[in-house]
């Protein structure tokens, strides 16, 4: 009952951003090759949601998150967000559009200038797209960095004088304070301690409930992503594999990937045993993927038809979408 009604909210909210068949390929190295790090990914996220992305290091997670912020252009493919396609934008629409676009990345080291006092770095988004008065943009900040945590004596200290906790929460503060619509998260939660992972992402939510934003946010870890996200996306190889809220993900994973990923989370409860899928072999080069499924060369279920043939991605249930030949033939 629970389920059915947090899947009728969810089909209930407006589509924020739309992403349509998008690529991005990178020139290769070898044998004038591209590198396909993003291949053919569509997908939606409504407002006010959070769509989790999963899969391993390199399957081209970060760069789908880029691109559809247009931080990088996209080769082919759509981003629609209020009424725009943001991959054929100008850059002076663009810079405008960025008030409501925004991003959080996984090294709050880095992601500060250790120049600047954490109240200049948070106010740098409002001076950019010139919001307010000079004295609007102070008190803007002000509240900003107290409502993520900080206090009053604080605010004119320089980043290295913070945690990492700490500064992810100021990099947060500077992501929200210009009220967007939309955060891409690039594992925001990585880099961080266990305690404060999830103060960090208890936070995040907060905000969430607050003000309406939706996060894509990435990561390759599953029980971070459970705990966030209405949906999920598995991706594999530049791909997204399987997509499905993420109860249905969790209950009745589909795609042998999925599966696979999900076997690998450890149980709290020792008492409690649990199969292990192991996947042989590495993640294979973007820059020469397989024929047929690219999963193939590692998928225990694989048959003729997965080396020749791709798998469309289809959705076999209500918000449940598999690119596997298995789900096809009803034999998942
Ligand atoms: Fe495995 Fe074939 Fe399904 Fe690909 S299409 S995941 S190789 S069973």
């Amino acid at each position: 009952m629970k389920k059915m009604q947090r899947r009728k909210t969810m089909d209930s909210r407006e589509t924020l951003l739309e992403v349509k068949n998008i690529k991005k390929y990178f020139k290769g190295h070898a044998r004038g090759k591209p590198v396909k790090a993003v291949d053919d990914v569509s997908f939606s996220i409504a407002r006010g949601e959070t769509l989790g992305l999963v899969g391993e290091s390199g399957c081209g997670k970060s760069t789908l998150g880029r691109t559809v912020l247009n931080l990088i252009r996209a080769t082919e493919g759509q981003v629609l967000y209020a009424g725009k396609d943001l991959t054929k934008l100008p850059e002076h629409e663009m810079r405008q559009m960025r008030q409501k676009l925004q991003m959080v990345f996984q090294n709050p080291y880095s992601s500060l200038n250790p120049r600047m006092t954490v109240l200049e770095a948070v106010r740098a988004p409002l001076d950019i797209f010139n919001i307010g008065t000079k004295e609007e943009r102070f008190e803007r900040s002000r509240e900003i960095l107290k409502y993520v945590g900080m206090d009053e004596y604080q605010i004119y200290r320089y980043p290295h004088e913070f945690s990492g906790g700490q500064r992810q929460r100021i990099v947060i503060a500077r992501a929200i304070i210009s009220s967007p619509d939309f955060v891409v998260c690039d594992e925001p939660v990585s880099a961080l301690d266990v305690s404060v992972r999830a103060q960090v992402l208890n936070l995040m939510q907060d905000i969430q409930r607050e003000r309406g934003v939706a996060y894509l946010f990435i990561s390759h870890d599953l029980s971070v992503v459970k705990h966030i996200s209405d949906r999920i996306a598995v991706m594999y190889l530049g791909k997204i594999v399987e997509l499905a809220t993420r109860d249905e993900l969790y209950e009745n994973p589909k795609h042998p990937y999925t599966q696979a990923l999900l076997s690998a989370i450890p149980i709290p409860d020792a008492d409690v045993q649990k199969e292990r899928i192991l996947l042989k072999g590495d993640l294979p080069s973007p820059m020469d993927p397989p024929k047929g499924c690219v999963f193939h060369t590692r998928c225990p279920f694989a048959g003729e038809r997965c080396r020749t043939q791709a798998p469309d991605f289809r959705n076999i249930s209500d918000g449940h979408g598999v690119a596997c030949h298995l789900c096809e033939e009803g034999t998942t």
